[in-house]
């Protein structure tokens, strides 16, 4: 276990985009901020003779090693929806791992786990949380408001949004840009048993775990799935595996009209508007489970992910 510095107990209490890290007070370099490999740099007016400019690098450019660092970014800072996001980068190389927890306001066990998956330190890459998306359905209990915008049907969003969870999605999109988020967790509970369901629809989710289109899909959402139930011994609980890659939205269309389906607009539809990112929607059922088990569900895929993604 690393000695914790002075710098792990920094609080940047900062507003979006004004986020310094702690560690050398500079933000990573942005993916499309890279520059090109040396062989396909073309410079106007000069001609190349050794390289010609439609040769294709040989492997893809490295994404940027962001320094050990961690802290904390408000989003929606200065309103009633402003809520915290935790970053922590290991300053070493490896995938970065983003935790979505209270989305929907009554599905406390999502939000329980987001909160004790914020103190975990990564050993590789880098982990960002963001426990109760939506802290005003969360202090009420509720899944959220008509005021408010149901966030798992805003997204992409947009800064324009009349719906501040429209707004907040934006500033999930802009943060997974901005640090190379490529995995998305989206904890949430549902009511009934996907297994053994007597109908279709969002209260019979418990138990599944969806991966949207993404290039990790469906590898890293089944190995979390073996993983998980490997320590679950009643066949009720076991997780199962949806496809989410029909959830694919396509960014040009703009909001759906009244009565036209949002499936589109959910989580799972993050693959299509962040390059290289895979998002995974988890759902525990609330049906004679307990809370507490419940929240160690959650807790277990999102070690499982974490290990699997070379992480832990
Ligand atoms: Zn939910």
């Amino acid at each position: 276990m690393r000695e914790p510095s002075r710098r792990d107990f920094l609080k940047l209490g900062l507003g979006a985009g004004a986020f310094a890290f702690a560690g050398c007070g500079r933000e990573p370099p942005r993916r499309d901020a890279l520059a090109p490999p040396a062989s396909t740099v073309t410079v106007p007016g000069i001609a190349r003779d050794d390289a010609p400019p439609s040769t294709p690098p040989l492997s893809p450019t490295p994404k940027p090693v962001p320094p050990q660092s961690r802290g904390e970014r408000l989003l929606l800072p200065g309103t009633p929806s402003e809520t915290i996001l935790t970053m922590e980068f290991s300053g070493k190389a490896g995938p970065v791992l983003m935790v979505l927890g209270g989305v929907h306001g009554n599905e406390p066990g999502g939000w329980l786990a987001a909160e004790e998956v914020a103190s975990w330190p990564p050993a590789a890459g880098g982990l960002i949380v963001l426990p109760r998306a939506n802290r005003i359905a969360v202090a009420n209990f509720v899944r959220t408001t008509e005021e408010l915008g149901d966030l798992n049907r805003l997204y992409p969003g947009s800064p324009e949004s009349p719906l501040p969870m429209g707004r907040l999605a934006a500033e999930i999109v802009a943060a997974a840009r901005e640090f190379n988020v490529d995995v998305v967790l989206d904890l949430h509970e549902s009511w009934a048993f996907y297994n053994g369901r007597s109908q279709n629809g969002t209260a019979f989710l418990g138990q599944t775990v969806t991966t949207g289109i993404g290039p990790r899909n469906p590898s890293l959402g089944r190995d979390i799935i073996a993983r998980v139930n490997g320590n679950i011994s009643v066949e009720r609980d076991l997780l199962v595996e949806r496809d989410g890659s029909a959830f694919r939205s396509d960014p040009t269309l703009g909001a759906p009209g009244p009565g036209q389906s949002q499936r589109g607009r959910s989580s799972l539809s993050l693959g299509g508007h962040v390059e290289g990112l895979t998002p995974i929607l988890v759902e525990m059922g609330q049906k004679d489970q307990p809370i507490a088990r419940r929240t160690e569900l959650h807790l277990q895929v999102a070690r499982a992910a974490m290990e699997l993604l070379g992480i832990a």
